[in-house]
């Protein structure tokens, strides 16, 4: 066991700073006290809005320094990729072996962002009647963003949200999940290290109700780029008026194995993907539809992937399935899996708990009705479904709240042209399950999903206004 005896400090406005109240992390697998962080208080956000607001006004962060800083924390995360990825490991229950790939996506991430800072240009608009002017636009950085974020990939998904807005131009301020924020600290000590100027990284640690609600009650912030429940994300938007807001929520993904697809690789692909960081991903595999003609064949191929899945303490490079985040995440779980079991369900292997571990769990004759499926699950939780024509498919896939990803297993060509329009998701995935991302693509979703894309290239779409220029040359 490694236990961080470091009190964390907060990062505001250029000071690393030290306060009396603290916020404890635990160990997710021994459930030891793993950090102390400082936690911050109405005056330390209220000084970190302002030295963001000043920095912004003053912008002295040019896009060359920018690409210089982003490349430099892509450098320094890499040679830290071990220390950070078991930080993550412990803090956040994250198998290793995944661990130590959001780091390296998180070097990506930034290196992406970092390219993208060279390539703001506006557009020269046609003088189409328009004779005498010259008409052109630039882009300009937004203003302070804040990045709320949630615990399941403490650095990747807070690097989507950090690195696009420096490369933007705008100061951030990052109000960490508390689960999770010691990650956040070490990126943000190692943005420092790699030059980010005072005034354009802050981060803030304390509870989403206290401190991530005064970030959203103030009118110094142009705009917010949260990841996490849709609860929060509705709440987001209800709250920030006319500012604007970046949304990425959650989902009950679900993809489809149809008669013609490999079947073998679907089964094998798909017991990794519905539990990888126990289901806690929210492209998470949690709806599968298998047709009819090949449901038996591909539920046994399925469960024998998924009997092989070690299950156990998260820093064995071993393990596939680590402790969930919170005991109360797996009663939860529990409750619905029972729940549905009550109403019908059958649970073909799993269903049950060890200390912070719920172990990976297939239902079957699970109904639309049932929480397990018409929910987010956000556990190791799947459940498999038959269905007839694929028709039946695409409406069972549409009839969600959420929309971000589907996936299909399929041969036919003609369809996998078709899908894409019928599907009401954020992306398709073809010949792969919904929980395939990789960091360059465009990510997020409709419906109850979200708002905006993700991406360095698309996120930073959101973050630059763009301004038009007319010129009178009579
Ligand atoms: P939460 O919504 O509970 O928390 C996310 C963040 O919001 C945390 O930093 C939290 O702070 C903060 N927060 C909570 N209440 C408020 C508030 N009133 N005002 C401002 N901020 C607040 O999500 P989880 O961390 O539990 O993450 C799980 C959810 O995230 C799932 O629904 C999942 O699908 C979604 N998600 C979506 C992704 C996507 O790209 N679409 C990717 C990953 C996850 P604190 O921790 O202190 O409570």
């Amino acid at each position: 066991m490694t236990v961080s005896l470091v009190k964390e400090k907060l990062l505001i406005d250029g000071e690393w700073i030290d306060t009396d109240q603290t916020h404890k992390i635990y160990n997710k697998y021994t459930n030891e006290l793993f950090t102390e962080i400082s936690k911050a208080d109405e005056k330390m956000v209220d000084k970190a809005v302002e030295g963001a607001f000043k920095a912004y006004k003053k912008e002295n962060f040019p896009p060359q320094q920018r690409y210089k800083v982003l490349m430099k924390t892509a450098e320094l995360l890499l040679e830290k990729l071990e220390e950070i990825a078991k930080i993550i490991a412990q803090e956040g229950g994250k198998p290793i072996t995944e661990a130590r790939t959001e780091v390296r996506r998180s070097v990506s991430t930034f290196q992406m962002a970092a390219e993208e800072s060279k390539r703001l240009v506006g557009e020269i608009i046609p003088n189409y009647n328009a004779e005498g002017r010259f008409i052109y636009t630039v882009k300009k950085p937004v203003g302070v963003v804040v990045a709320i974020t949630p615990f399941n990939f403490p650095l990747n998904l807070v690097s989507h949200k950090v690195a696009p807005a420096l490369a933007a131009g705008n100061p951030v301020i990052i109000k960490p999940a508390s689960d999770t924020a010691t990650t956040t600290i070490k990126l943000s000590e190692i943005l420092v290290e790699a030059g980010v100027p005072k005034g354009y990284l802050h981060c803030l640690v304390g509870s989403g109700s206290v401190v991530g609600e005064q970030l959203l009650q103030d009118e110094r912030i142009a705009h917010y780029t949260f990841t996490g429940s849709p609860e929060v994300g509705k709440h987001i938007q209800k709250t920030i008026g006319f500012r604007k807001a970046t949304l990425e929520l959650g989902a009950n993904s679900a993809t489809i194995v149809h008669h013609d697809g490999d079947i073998e690789a679907a089964a094998s692909k798909l017991a990794k993907m519905a539990f990888a960081n126990a289901g806690q991903i929210c492209i998470s595999v949690q709806r599968i539809y298998v047709q009819e003609s090949i449901r038996e064949r591909f539920l046994e191929m399925f469960l024998h992937q998924v009997s092989l899945l070690k299950v156990g303490d998260p820093l064995d490079p071993e393990t596939n399935v680590g402790p969930m985040i919170s005991g109360k995440e797996v009663a939860r779980i529990e409750s619905w899996v029972k729940e549905a079991e009550l109403q019908g369900a059958n649970i073909e292997i799993g269903g049950k708990r060890e200390g912070n571990i719920f172990y990976p769990t297939v239902l079957t004759n699970v109904t639309g009705d049932m929480k397990v499926l018409r929910e987010e699950t956000f556990a190791p939780v799947v459940s498999v479904i038959p269905y007839d024509t694929i028709e039946e498919a695409i409406d069972m896939v549409n009839d969600s709240k959420y929309g971000l990803q589907a996936g299909i297993y399929t041969k036919d060509l003609a369809l996998t042209y078709k899908i894409p329009y019928l599907l009401e998701v954020g992306g398709v995935i073809i010949n792969d399950t919904c929980c395939y991302r990789i960091d360059q693509m465009p990510y997020g979703g409709v419906k109850e999903s979200g708002l905006g894309k993700e991406g360095p290239a698309f996120a930073i779409k959101e973050l630059v206004e763009d301004i038009t220029v007319v010129v009178n040359l009579e």
